[in-house]
């Protein structure tokens, strides 16, 4: 006899089951463009310069492993809203209510829970087509109601720039609009700066709350300031934001599980009520966050020497993907392909939307050993010298 013979085998998360599926072939030259996660030149996951010189810091100086309050690290929490916002009104008003999380998806979680809790509108999340698969899941379990809106257009490779801006127009008043604030994942496709703004115009106008996922700010550009443009937009236009900040690959710090939830709100007292409810909210999730990433970045951010630092080292993993997108492009040139494969170059952040279809991305993964997922989403991180010439032979091979 069990409790638990009711429960079902539940799928398991496709993105995941690719990297098992890596694991297991023995070839010698696959490659894995499953996984989003920044590998050297070598393929080995990189320890940032800049992560290195803060780790000596804080293992010289003896700190201590108590708890944090469930708001998180002060230092971390003031410095990572610095990062994403620049210096603002909101920021020197305190306007700005903020609790460290658990990386990008616990800010996305616990952003969504309150929103649950509090927004006084209907509780429909608006999440754009394709989207990281996951944002489904944490808005559902956060209790919200998912639609979607045209982000894509196949044909093009480019925004369907005119049916996202008729969805959210469409959308019901008070919606909330879930925005990558950059390096979209997975088309590598952002909205221009013109776009931000006529974006920005339908949601003001439409009444919609807007909710920024920024999971990649300066990994895309190599900036800071250009990645968080439209966020930063949006707030000097005086609309009130949800943001969901991750410090996993801009810091390289994946394992670590740092990241921030903000909002901005009306006043220094709704500030205060916000985060009052904010910790309500994860006390009773996780209690109090973790301390020793949190402690990195905001050694980094705080230290002049390693703030230089890590803008060098953001340049090494943006600049290192940018040349392995044009790399691929000119190499399956080379192997005389029929495709236009120039979108690889022109989209931007750890991802590429080859346009590979199911069966293409398949034949990759069970012929040539590249491994990748069936929407043709492959990690641009995972190609190096030595295998970008494979990668673009197997590509041109499932593609002729
Ligand atoms: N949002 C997007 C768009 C992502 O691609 C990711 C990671 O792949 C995340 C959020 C959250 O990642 P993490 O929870 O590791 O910070």
């Amino acid at each position: 006899f069990s409790f638990w013979t009711n429960v079902p085998k539940g799928l398991s998360d496709p993105i995941l089951g690719i990297s098992e599926a890596f694991r297991k072939d023995h070839y010698q030259r696959k490659v894995n463009l499953g996984i989003g996660a920044y590998r050297d030149d070598d393929g080995n996951p990189w320890t940032l310069p800049s992560v290195a010189k803060a780790k000596e810091i804080i293992l010289n100086s003896n700190l201590d492993h108590e708890y944090l309050p469930t708001e998180g690290l002060n230092t971390f929490r003031k410095t990572a809203a610095l990062l994403a916002y620049g210096q603002c009104p909101e920021i020197s008003e305190n306007r700005i209510a903020s609790v460290q999380s658990l990386s990008g998806t616990g800010a996305l979680r616990l952003g969504m829970a309150f929103i649950n809790r509090f927004y006084p509108h209907h509780k429909v999340i608006y999440v754009p087509k394709p989207t990281w698969t996951n944002h489904k899941n944490i808005a559902r379990d956060s209790g919200l109601e998912v639609r979607e809106y045209s982000y894509y257009d196949p044909d093009t490779k480019g925004l369907d720039f005119y049916n996202l801006l008729r969805d959210i127009n469409e959308a019901p008043r008070n919606s909330i609009i879930l925005l990558h604030a950059c390096a979209h994942n997975p088309t590598g496709q952002d909205p221009t700066q013109e776009q931000w703004a006529e974006i920005h115009d339908v949601i003001t106008r439409r009444q919609h709350l807007a909710f920024f996922d920024m999971a990649y700010q300066g990994f895309a550009s190599g900036n800071p300031d250009d990645d968080a443009y439209g966020l930063r937009y949006f707030v000097k236009e005086q609309n009130s934001v949800l943001l969901a900040q991750s410090f996993a690959k801009n810091f390289g710090l994946y394992a670590e599980r740092i990241g921030l939830f903000s909002v901005i709100t009306d006043s220094s007292a709704e500030t205060d009520r916000a985060v009052s409810q904010l910790k309500i909210l994860g006390r009773a999730m996780y209690s109090n966050p973790p301390l020793y990433g949190a402690r990195i970045v905001s050694t980094v951010l705080n230290t002049p020497e390693l703030y230089k630092q890590w803008h060098k080292d953001l340049l090494t993993m943006s600049g290192r993907i940018k040349d392995m997108r044009v790399a691929l492009v000119e190499k399956l040139k080379e192997k005389g392909s029929r495709h236009n494969w120039n979108h690889i170059a022109n989209q931007i952040g750890m991802f590429a939307y080859t346009g590979l279809n199911p069966d293409q991305s398949h034949n990759l993964m069970t012929k040539n050993h590249v491994y990748l997922t069936l929407d043709g989403r492959i990690s641009i991180a995972g190609l190096n010298t030595k295998n970008v010439e494979y990668v673009a032979e197997a590509i041109d091979s499932v593609t002729r």
